[in-house]
């Protein structure tokens, strides 16, 4: 069930250097036909389905489609990303579509604070050769004296 961008919706992204949906697949599927300034999946069969071009294209152009011959009856499922959340629509093959909403994140953006819980800095510890977990855990792993040279073939 491969990417398949709509014609009809794509922009090229309004001809941008680099597309969305080129830029967020992970397996560089997609490129731009720069004549028609529209994108297409190079390459079907090594679609991972991972969804990422669907939920990233700003014109919501890209679905992930069933093979016609192997699921023939209609179902799809489609993600729409919005400034919070994500809506799944998921039509089945008897015609039901549920929706299914889910939060792109839970917490306020920003809000998050990696430091806390943490010490702080000491400068003093700028020469310790431990990662700053490490010294946080109180793990303190012994450090070589006598390093062994590295031999390296070729
Ligand atoms: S991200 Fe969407 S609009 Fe942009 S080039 Fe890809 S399919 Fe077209
Ligand atoms: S679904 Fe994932 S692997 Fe397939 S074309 Fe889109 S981004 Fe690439």
């Amino acid at each position: 069930m491969p990417s398949y961008v709509n014609p009809e919706k794509c922009d090229g992204c309004k001809g941008g250097d680099r597309t969305v949906c080129m830029y967020i697949c992970p397996n560089d599927l997609m490129i731009l036909d720069t004549e028609n300034m529209k994108a297409y999946n190079q390459e079907p069969d090594q679609c991972w389905e991972c969804y990422s071009c669907v939920k990233s294209c700003p014109q919501g152009a890209i679905s992930v489609r069933h093979y016609a011959d192997f699921s023939p009856l209609g179902a799809s499922c489609q993600p729409m990303r919005g400034t919070t959340d994500i809506m799944w629509t998921i039509k089945f093959r008897n015609g039901v579509v549920k929706r299914f909403k889910f939060p792109i994140r839970t917490t306020p953006e920003g809000s998050a604070d990696p430091t806390v819980g943490k010490p702080d800095p000491d400068l003093s510890a700028l020469g310790d050769n431990r990662l700053f977990t490490e010294m946080a855990d109180g793990v303190t792993p012994a450090v070589p004296q006598n390093p062994v040279a590295i031999k390296f073939a070729g």
